[in-house]
This record gives C-alpha cells, sequence and structure tokens, in this order.
C-alpha cells in the first residue's frame, strides 16, 4: 500500500478500493504523482483554513481520467450530455472536465465541490472556489515538477494561493503560446481574471 491516506467521507467506497481502483486506471509515474498531488493538496489547504481530508482526496483523484482513451473520452462526451464543442478539443482538456463522468461512475463521488476541482484543474475557471485553487496549485507544484521557474511558483503560492493560480495561468498561457498550441476558451478567460495586473 502506498503512503497515502484520507478520511474518505465523500465515496462509499473504502479508501483502500478507491485506491486499487485509481492504480488500476494508470501507470506507476502517473499514480505516485496524484499520491503528491494529494499530499501537496493537503498542505496547501492546512495553510488556507480548509478541510484538509477533502483536499487530500480532490488532490489524489484529479487525474483519475488522464490515462483514458480518445475513444472512450469521445463516447461519453456524445452520450453523458456534454457540450458537444468539446469533441474539438483534445484529451488534455478532456480529462478534467470529462473525468468528473468517469469519477462519478467507479468511484461513486457526488459531492459537487470534488468534481468541479476535478473539472478545472487543467484550465483554471474565472470564479474559482478555495478547493479549484488549492487542486489547481497542488497539481503544479508538487515536489516531483521540475519546470522552469517552479521554486518561483512555490514560493508564489505557498504565500498566497490566489496569486499561485495568477502565476501558473500567465506561465501556462506563456509555455502554450511558444508551442503554437490551441488555447482553449476557458484558459484564456481565466487568465483575464487571475494573471492581469490590476
Ligand atoms: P497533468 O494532467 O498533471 O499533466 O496537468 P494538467 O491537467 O494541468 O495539464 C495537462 C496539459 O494541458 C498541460 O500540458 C497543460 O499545459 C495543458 N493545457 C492547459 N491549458 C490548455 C489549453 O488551453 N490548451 C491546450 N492545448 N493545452 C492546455
Ligand atoms: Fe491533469
Ligand atoms: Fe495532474
Amino acid at each position: 500500500m502506498s503512503d497515502i491516506f484520507f478520511n474518505n467521507t465523500y465515496s462509499p467506497l473504502t479508501s483502500s478500493e478507491l485506491i486499487e481502483q485509481e492504480k488500476s486506471m494508470m501507470d506507476q509515474k502517473r499514480f505516485d504523482h496524484c499520491v503528491r498531488v494529494s499530499h501537496t493538496a493537503r498542505k496547501l489547504a492546512q495553510l488556507n483554513h480548509y478541510d484538509e481530508d477533502k483536499a487530500a482526496l480532490a488532490g489524489f483523484i484529479h487525474d483519475y481520467a488522464k490515462q483514458i482513451s480518445p475513444t472512450e473520452f469521445r463516447e461519453a462526451i456524445k452520450t453523458q450530455g456534454f457540450d458537444q464543442e468539446l469533441l474539438n478539443w483534445s484529451p488534455a482538456i478532456w480529462h478534467g472536465v470529462v473525468g468528473t463522468y468517469f469519477i462519478k461512475r467507479d468511484l461513486k463521488i457526488t459531492d459537487e465541490e470534488i468534481l468541479t476541482a476535478v473539472s478545472r484543474h487543467t484550465t483554471g475557471d474565472t470564479k474559482m472556489t478555495t478547493l479549484d485553487k488549492i487542486v489547481f496549485m497542488a497539481d503544479y507544484i508538487e515536489p516531483g515538477r521540475i519546470f522552469t521557474g517552479v521554486d518561483e511558483a512555490r514560493q508564489v503560492t505557498y504565500e498566497n494561493l490566489d496569486n499561485g493560480v495568477g502565476y501558473q495561468l500567465a506561465h501556462t498561457l506563456e509555455h502554450l503560446i511558444n508551442r503554437r498550441s490551441k488555447i482553449y476558451p476557458r484558459t484564456f478567460d481565466s487568465y483575464n481574471v487571475w494573471s492581469i495586473k490590476k
């Protein structure tokens, strides 16, 4: 068993069933990332006076759908009431937004706050709850991340969660533009709210 723990009151599955189910969906590398995001989310929750177990669980499951096939995602988008415009995007966008469907189906988690945090974890949003911000930032600064600027990102985030959100959005946008990647409108909208100098 891994060193992951949360007091799970959000799923009828036991914590170990939930952990085993998540493990069955991804390789060890992705699983270890999820464990580190869970630990970082717990730490950010403590600093920001938020429910630590809830943050740890949301962090743990945030990438539950990361390794689901594009075919399965397309099928879910077509049949589970998602905006059909999502079909124009890719797994980078789908694994959060559409990932909520697989989390409800397999992990039986119905808590809207947790599902919304998963849904927003890749792009952010114009309005974000404390849990949204915790998961968004824990994913970005977990100890396994090694990109240029990660130490500054950690410093900014531990000092002020909202500034961390702004930092991540500006840097992700810069990175995507440098690669000439397609920008999801919500990523842009989030940047306009969180990263523009007031
Ligand atoms: P991960 O799942 O732990 O790898 O991290 P994320 O869920 O945050 O991000 C997945 C990928 O999506 C990252 O490489 C982001 O840079 C990328 N991403 C975030 N926003 C957008 C966007 O608007 N468009 C595209 N194409 N990619 C994005
Ligand atoms: Fe992700
Ligand atoms: Fe992640």
